[in-house]
């Protein structure tokens, strides 16, 4: 493996609804372990100089309150589902103390729902204090965000292009339940992926836990973290055991270094 170039914080690995889900008292959603309390997902990108949010969930302000994050360059959208953009808004805290507009880079499909769902930002007479978008459309052209070097490529949620983005020898995939053939040769490769893995039975719009795991083992990728979790899923600790070995489900607060 290169040297250790990014920090990845999983902000969040739950699925729309979160664990616990409201008023949910199935053995999971009233677990005392901390790794089964999950906030929607996001991650956190980090380079000496660059900090990135992948999405801003729901819980955007406090997963950044939550690891005490005082500093975001960007950030990238994967697909408009609520459980992925709603948090847009608190980036005004970003846009005070930065004093400048956020660079937020997302697919045309994105932009469109930023646009109709934020709509006061894209106002032509904004009213004070909004939050201030430096809006990127993007498609699968890599890109850099200061010294981060982005590769997007589309996944499919089941009729929805999602975006999936490779950092150097990282990848991280939520919402997918289809990957295309010559998608699949740009994520071949990583050292390690993150990869959305719902729950056992089947789902129209994402992979299940055997089909992600069916999915790492196909590429070849040696460390992966599932990610988007459902309630329906079980319980972490008792899911990881029976997890093949360098695959694992991730959890809210797990760092790693690659
Ligand atoms: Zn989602
Ligand atoms: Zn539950
Ligand atoms: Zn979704």
């Amino acid at each position: 493996m290169a040297s250790s170039k990014l920090k990845i914080t999983f902000l969040g690995t739950g699925t729309s609804t979160g664990i616990p889900m409201i008023g949910c008292k199935c053995e999971v959603c009233t677990s005392n372990n901390k790794k089964d309390k999950r906030l929607r997902s996001s991650i956190l990108v980090e380079s000496a100089t660059t900090t990135i949010v992948v999405d801003t969930t729901p819980d955007f302000r406090y997963q950044m309150l939550r690891i005490n994050n005082t500093k975001l360059d960007a950030v990238l959208f994967t697909h408009p589902h609520k459980d992925h953009i709603a948090g847009l808004d608190d980036v005004r805290a970003y846009n005070f103390f930065q004093k400048k507009p956020m660079d937020v880079y997302a697919n045309a499909l994105t932009a469109e729902a930023l646009k109709r769902e934020f709509a006061y930002v894209f106002a032509d007479n904004k009213y004070p204090g909004i939050p201030q978008i430096n809006l990127h459309i993007i498609d699968e052209t890599p890109f850099v965000v200061g010294d981060v070097p982005v590769l997007p490529f589309t996944v499919w949620h089941h009729k929805m292009p999602v975006l999936g983005f490779r950092f150097e020898n990282f990848t991280y995939i939520t919402d997918a339940n289809r990957i295309d053939e010559a998608v699949k040769e740009k994520i071949k490769g990583s050292d390690v992926i993150v990869l959305n893995a719902l729950r056992n039975e089947q789902h129209i719009s994402h992979f299940t836990l055997q089909q992600a795991i069916e999915l790492v083992q196909e590429l070849q990728i040696p460390e992966a973290y599932f990610t988007h979790i459902s309630h329906q899923l079980g319980k972490h600790d008792d899911v990881e055991k029976t997890l093949p070995q360098g695959i694992h489900l991730g959890y809210d607060g797990l760092v790693l270094y690659v």
